[in-house]
């Protein structure tokens, strides 16, 4: 798998799946087997069966464009639209997980257990609430749009000020700097 894992928080690692190489837009869940392939590199639940089709690929593509939409309003500071809040909550009432109480060894146990739903349902519902979590904690100042030239990667910034997904990305920004200002003097 040639796509960047930069080890982000599902949400923002499904926004990644659409990446650029060489400055060429790329999309890593273009077809069923590649929504296959990305689903088992994360622990969501969901079985290969229910996966493998064009509906499930499509409904998996509408929320990593809402999440865009909604990461990118939070990089600019900026309200996001409606539509994709309300698709969050539409996803994540679609699977409601509800907490358990359970009793074993002689010591209360708490769990939580998904409502029935089919598992791309759930699956969905997963990555909505855990972007949820994200965007009203207190690591959503930290989500920022990679600067890079050509980049079109979310990240969550481990320090106030950083604007690159990765060190590649900050050479080349410099690099590109660098050219600008040269060619401004020489102008
Ligand atoms: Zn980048």
């Amino acid at each position: 798998m040639s796509y960047p894992r930069l080890g982000q928080p599902l949400p923002l690692a499904l926004v990644n799946t659409r990446y650029a190489q060489s400055g060429q837009p790329r999309d890593a869940l273009a077809t069923p087997a590649a929504l296959d392939a990305w689903l088992r590199l994360t622990d969501l639940p969901l079985t290969t069966t229910d996966a493998s089709d064009a509906v499930a690929l499509e409904r998996f593509r509408t929320l990593r464009s809402a999440l865009r939409v909604l990461f990118q309003s939070v990089a600019d500071q900026a309200d996001p639209p409606v539509a994709a809040v309300e698709l969050l909550n539409r996803l994540s009432a679609a699977a409601p997980v509800v907490a358990r109480l359970e009793w074993r060894d002689g010591a209360a146990r708490l769990s939580s257990a998904a409502l029935a739903a089919t598992s791309v349902d759930a699956a969905l519902a997963s990555v909505a609430r855990a972007a949820m979590t994200l965007l009203a904690g207190p690591d959503a100042s930290r989500i920022r749009a990679c600067h890079g030239p050509g980049c079109v990667l979310f990240f969550l910034a481990e320090r106030r000020r950083r604007d690159w997904c990765s060190p590649a990305c900050g050479n080349r920004a410099r690099v590109a700097r660098h050219y600008r200002r040269h060619r401004a003097a020489q102008l």
